[in-house]
């Protein structure tokens, strides 16, 4: 018998006609990835879908129908989804004239169960894994463009099945989006090893500045970096997930620089370390292995604070 969430869910899609979809701000593979998934799913089953993300989709042009998505909505909406987002701050003005949404799908331990419904399975590799559970519960149709959409998301936040929450039952899932069409090596090569140019240059830029102390590995991009090397995007080109690959390194920090007075931060952390705290602490939030968070100050500022901050979480978890 169907779980009864599964059920109100599935009447309430089948019930409203115009549908918004959106994600949280800085897409990642499975924020774009998810949105589409279901968007084009909706849109398989009939709807009027709206799929929007406050902030541009550059470098994700390899996802089926991807200009579909778009960055403000527009006109009226009867339904609205949210998916991998903890929080509503984090949709950015997507929702301004909507409010609280109908349904929210989403991994992070961090969620605030901000929807009226809410699917919030923290044990799930990525929202994309979700979705591919319950999809066929809410009676939508997972085809090719789907399952593309769907294993780009277990591929990117799972860094190509690197992460320790990876287990057989994401294996399994993967297969089966194989078997739907979906094409592995071409996601795997698109989402995380080809790079621009100036993305690489730009790491450059990074590397030259990295730090290492007890454990902690650390760098900062800065506006001027971004502008010296025109690279386009406000984030970190993924410089982060190539500290973590320092041995050395229990935990992985990169500041970037929005603005004078703006710093993005990324964690990473090895198993059985957990930084969602000490990003959530900080406004932000994310998963035990990777989060995130924007902090209001200096580069300079920020950077001495919160690396004080990440050696005081690491030696107290030495001390236990
Ligand atoms: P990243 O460091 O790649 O931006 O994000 C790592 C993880 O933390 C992702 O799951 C991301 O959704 C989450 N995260 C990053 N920044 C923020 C933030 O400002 N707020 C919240 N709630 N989560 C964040
Ligand atoms: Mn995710």
């Amino acid at each position: 018998m169907m779980n009864s969430i599964d059920q109100q869910i599935a009447d309430q899609l089948n019930q409203n006609h115009r549908i918004l979809i959106t994600s949280h701000v800085r897409p990642d593979a499975d924020a774009v990835g998810s949105v589409l998934a279901i968007g084009l799913a909706l849109k398989n089953a009939g709807k009027y879908v709206q799929m929007v993300l406050e902030d541009d989709t550059a470098g994700f042009e390899y996802l089926p129908k991807i200009q579909l998505v778009k960055q403000v909505p527009d006109g009226d909406v009867d339904l609205a989804i949210v998916l991998d987002c903890s929080d509503l701050n984090r949709v950015g003005h997507v929702l301004n004239d909507y409010g609280k949404p109908d349904l929210v799908v989403d991994h992070h331990k961090t969620n605030l169960n901000f929807g009226i419904n809410n699917i919030v399975e923290p044990e799930q590799v990525a929202t994309a894994e979700i979705l591919f559970d319950h999809l066929p519960k809410w009676g939508l149709t997972i085809d090719q463009d789907v399952a593309t959409c769907l294993l780009a998301g277990i591929v990117g936040d799972t860094i190509g099945f690197r992460t320790s929450n990876v287990n057989s039952a994401t294996m399994r899932r993967t297969a089966e989006l194989m078997d739907f069409g979906a094409d592995l090596a071409r996601i795997y090569r698109e989402e995380l090893v080809l790079q621009s140019y100036k993305a690489v240059r730009y790491w450059g830029a990074g590397l030259i500045r990295l730090q290492h102390e007890n454990g902690i590995i650390w760098t900062s991009l800065t506006l001027d970096d971004r502008q010296d090397i025109g690279y386009p995007g406000n984030g970190d080109a993924d410089l982060v997930n190539i500290l973590s690959s320092v041995r050395e390194a229990e935990i992985a920090l990169i500041f970037v620089e929005q603005s004078q007075n703006d710093v993005k931060i990324s964690w990473r952390a090895r198993p059985g370390l957990d930084v969602s705290g000490i990003a959530t602490f900080l406004g932000g939030g994310g998963h035990a292995a990777a989060a995130g968070a924007d902090v209001k100050g200096s580069l300079e500022n920020v950077q001495k604070r919160v690396i004080l901050l990440t050696k005081k979480l690491l030696e107290q978890r030495k001390s236990e």
